[in-house]
């Protein structure tokens, strides 16, 4: 007899917070992030870059990558449980 158990797995809630003026606009997170949670800013920094900003924050999994890839270490990632 075969049985099945479905697990329910619990998924991570992520926030992330963007230093602008650190950000060069390189996408790079943008191009990383699996959720599409990253875009350009339509407003320049100081330095005169269009930065990345959190949109679509509902589904952010608090999985790292964008602040991995970030050349400037300008993301921090918060995790919920
Ligand atoms: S933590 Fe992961 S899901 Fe959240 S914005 Fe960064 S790359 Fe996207
Ligand atoms: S990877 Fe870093 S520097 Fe590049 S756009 Fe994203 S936040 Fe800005």
């Amino acid at each position: 007899m075969i049985k099945i158990v479905f697990m329910q797995t619990k998924v991570k809630k992520g926030i992330i917070e963007i230093d602008i003026e650190r950000c060069k606009g390189c996408k790079y997170c943008i191009l990383t992030c699996p959720k599409g949670c990253i875009e350009l800013s339509s407003n320049f920094n100081s330095s005169g870059y269009y930065p990345a900003q959190f949109s679509n924050s509902e589904k952010c999994i608090g999985c790292t990558m964008c602040a991995v890839v970030c050349p400037e270490i300008a993301i921090e990632v918060f995790v919920e449980e």
